[in-house]
């Protein structure tokens, strides 16, 4: 158990900070998988973040942030390292100027609610966002985006609490962003706001803006893994048939052959694509010598996709993902975050 848990409990409750207790990950969790997190602190404003951090910070608590889980397993077991967690803070406040619009977004709001808004209004920019599960949050810290749209295309800045619980900016360019990494990745720094400011340029009209997000909703469903829980991508890459090339003459020759049937199956026999996918999916999972015995497996729809097939546990999961990520070596880096050393 870590150093002065005891003192944690105590002084929630006197400070009246919303927290479960005994809480369990699997029911937050995308991938449905989790241990039991016993403080898991859900603060309502700014001021309470604060509190918590100098608490957590004086005592010398080591405490860890989650967003929506939809990007990260968390081990089995109990977890007696502190949670913050900010689902309760999930306004967007907006100002509109004859420039454009500026927003504020509080770290909790989903990254579906924030595309709605802007695409409600007739803007666009935002509307690729829409289907990523995770907070404004977790966005930031992964520089999540999709079809066309990164949730730092139109960011300003970020309001954070840097490790003393002091409230700080950092400028876009200050993040060192890059695909699906930012500066977050390396710090413990607790994300309260991210400011936006879209361009009245990118005013086209509702219409317009709805009828791209319906298309990229529809894209979403026909190609991305919808039966199963799971996490999105494994790897940060847009193809990671195309990366595998490199890893040695077997997957090379592999993925020739499979873009040439992928091409042909599409052509002249697009009703059995789904059934080709699923066949090319069954013959990476063995070239990567992968265990699907123990309830995780990869989607039927991409490589790039690890699913649930009914497993209550991580530690599994964990080891699945640590096999691909040895097999896979230097082709790619992996996106979904394991974090299995947390006491
Ligand atoms: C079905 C599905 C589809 C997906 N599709 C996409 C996609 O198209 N594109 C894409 O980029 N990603 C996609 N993802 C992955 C995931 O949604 C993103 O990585 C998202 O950014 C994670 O956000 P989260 O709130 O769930 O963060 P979590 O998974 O909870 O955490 C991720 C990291 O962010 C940190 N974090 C979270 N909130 C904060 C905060 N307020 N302050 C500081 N650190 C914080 C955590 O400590 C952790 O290190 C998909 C996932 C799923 C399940």
């Amino acid at each position: 158990m870590i150093a002065n848990y005891n003192l944690i409990r105590p002084w929630l409750t006197e400070n009246h900070i919303k927290t479960y207790y005994d809480f369990k990950i699997s029911s937050k969790s995308w991938l449905n998988v989790g241990g039991v997190i016993k403080n898991f602190i859900t603060p309502e404003n700014t001021e309470d973040c604060k509190k918590i951090l100098k608490f957590l910070i004086q005592n010398n608590i080591k405490f860890y942030i989650l967003g929506n889980i939809s990007n990260i397993i968390v081990r089995d077991g109990e977890i007696f390292t502190p949670i913050i967690n900010l689902n309760n803070l999930s306004n967007i406040i907006e100002n509109e100027t004859d420039e454009g619009l500026d927003l504020k977004v509080n770290a909790g709001t989903s990254m579906t609610k924030f595309s709605k808004f802007v695409t409600k209004r007739g803007i666009t920019g935002c509307e690729g966002l829409v289907g990523i599960p995770g907070s404004i949050g977790g966005g930031i810290v992964m520089n999540a985006g999709s079809y066309g749209s990164c949730i730092s295309d139109h960011l300003v800045s970020v309001e954070y609490l840097d490790t003393s619980g002091e409230l700080k900016f950092f400028k876009k360019k200050e993040l060192n962003l890059d695909f699906r990494k930012s500066i977050f990745q390396n710090n413990n720094y607790l994300i309260i706001n991210a400011n936006f400011f879209i361009h009245r340029k990118n005013y086209i009209g509702e219409d317009k803006t709805s009828s791209i997000m319906s298309k990229i909703v529809n894209i979403r469903t026909n190609t991305q893994e919808k039966k199963l829980p799971n996490l999105g991508s494994i790897f940060s890459t847009k193809n990671l048939y195309k990366d595998l090339k490199n890893k040695n003459i077997t997957f090379y020759l592999t993925y020739y052959l499979y873009k040439f049937f992928s091409f042909l199956t599409y052509k002249f026999y697009k009703k059995n694509f789904a059934n080709y996918r699923k066949l090319a999916v069954k013959v990476y999972t063995k070239l990567l010598k992968l265990d699907t015995s123990h309830g995780f497996s990869l989607s039927d729809k991409t490589i790039n996709s690890l699913v649930n097939n009914g497993s209550l546990k991580a530690d599994s999961a964990i080891v699945f993902l640590k096999e691909m990520k040895i097999q896979v070596g230097d082709c790619a880096s992996l996106e979904n975050i394991i974090l299995d050393d947390i006491d």
